[in-house]
């Protein structure tokens, strides 16, 4: 390990052990000697955030016991209700009648709970100079129990130390077992807003305010239980992948009615909703593999996206006439003497296995007027 490297950790570890409060770091992008050898130091953060999801209970619980203290209270919200029914009685016990949130409309946690919404429900105004503050953590860092706090302006975490209550948003899946990895995360995971020179705050707590944690689990866990989908958990939510894949880019922002789209959407989706009203994202894929060249993880977003397939299937989300009709077709078009037919009779027995919601949504091709058959023996000759 190098200097800078060794300083920079040395830092952070003070700024956390300092009980005034939290300091900021100001980086550089590509200073970090960390990036000589980039595929190395990937693969590396890959296999660490894959440890930390295969291990998720354990890092979470090591996380909260090691950010708890007087002033931090860490709470497991297994969905909305657990979030706001817990904000309630915070805004309660201290009569908030307002609350600083700079990045409501932008932030992915503070869209996905429709946090806008509950605070309009809840007639609570948003002000610069709130009586509380809210903030999405990028990271939890379990091992040494801080939130990652990356800013873009470079000024947002100034008021850290200076409200009474600061109250943190994160999903369960934002979290890394090694903060050591915390600098080449921000370098990859800021794409997106172009990886500019950002404040990095490592926050553990500060004794002069009230610090609140909302875990939100929001149907991560369904996800958890399948092995190949699960790794879209150690999606760094760069944005790169938006960017090459020919579906996305064709039907555009937000496509899906929801706050996430894109390549790592089609696998998330239909777990974090429902498969009913989902599973036909993960069909919006061509399979080209674009996503996974330009990924920094490499992940393996074409066998993620094709096991959630197969598991719609196994879950029986198929209704079973879909699948009866499904089967049947596949026969006539494995039977070399049912694709001989004519026209009519392989367009009349196509159609007839198709479900009439099918056929009144998509146009049905018809078939060619001679099979390949045919045309092959009457131009064989010609050919030669
Ligand atoms: S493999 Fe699928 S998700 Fe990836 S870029 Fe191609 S179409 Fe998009
Ligand atoms: S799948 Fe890879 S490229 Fe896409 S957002 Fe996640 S880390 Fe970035």
């Amino acid at each position: 390990m190098n200097d800078f490297y060794n300083n920079f950790i040395d830092s952070a570890e003070k700024s956390i052990a300092d009980s005034k409060g939290p300091k900021s770091f100001k980086l550089k992008e590509g200073t970090s000697p960390l990036f000589v050898n980039k595929e190395e130091t990937t693969l590396r953060l890959r296999t660490m955030l894959h440890r930390t999801v295969e291990n998720l209970d354990e890092e979470l619980t090591r996380f909260e016991k090691n950010f708890s203290s007087k002033n931090s209270t860490v709470f497991w919200a297994s969905s909305y209700d657990d979030v706001f029914s817990n904000l309630k009685k915070i805004f309660k016990s201290q009569k908030v009648r307002s609350v600083r949130l700079p990045n409501v409309n932008t932030s992915t946690v503070f869209r996905e709970l429709g946090m806008k919404y509950f605070l309009r429900e809840e007639k609570i105004e948003l002000r610069e100079e709130g009586d509380i503050q809210f903030f999405a953590a990028d990271m939890m860092l379990s091992d040494i129990g801080a939130l990652l706090l990356i800013n873009q302006s470079n000024s947002g975490y100034a008021l850290l130390s200076n409200h009474k209550t600061n109250v943190f948003f994160v999903t369960i899946d934002r979290i890394m077992c090694n903060s050591d990895w915390a600098e080449v995360y921000q370098q990859l995971a800021t794409y997106s807003t172009g990886g500019n020179c950002q404040e990095m705050i490592f926050f553990k707590g500060s004794p002069n305010c009230n610090n609140y944690v909302f875990i939100v689990d929001n149907q991560r866990n369904v996800l958890l239980k399948e092995k190949e989908p699960r790794q879209a958990l150690t999606c760094l939510q760069c944005g790169r992948c938006n960017d090459v894949c020919p579906v996305f880019q064709t039907i555009g922002e937000e496509p899906y009615n929801n706050v996430f789209s894109g390549p790592v959407a089609n696998i998330t989706l239909p777990y974090l909703e429902t498969f009913e009203s989902y599973m036909h994202v993960a069909y919006a894929c061509t399979l080209c593999g674009r996503c996974e060249e330009v990924c920094p993880l490499s992940l393996p977003i074409r066998d993620m996206i094709i096991d959630s397939r197969q598991n719609f299937l196994a879950h029986d989300i198929l209704a079973k006439r879909e699948r009866r009709m499904l089967s049947l077709q596949r026969k006539v078009l494995l039977s070399r003497s049912k694709m001989n037919a004519s026209t009519f009779v392989k367009g009349y027995r196509f159609g007839k296995y198709l479900s009439s919601d099918v056929r009144k949504s998509r146009r049905i091709p018809s078939f060619s007027k001679e099979s390949f058959n045919k045309y092959y023996l009457k131009h064989k000759n010609k050919d030669v």
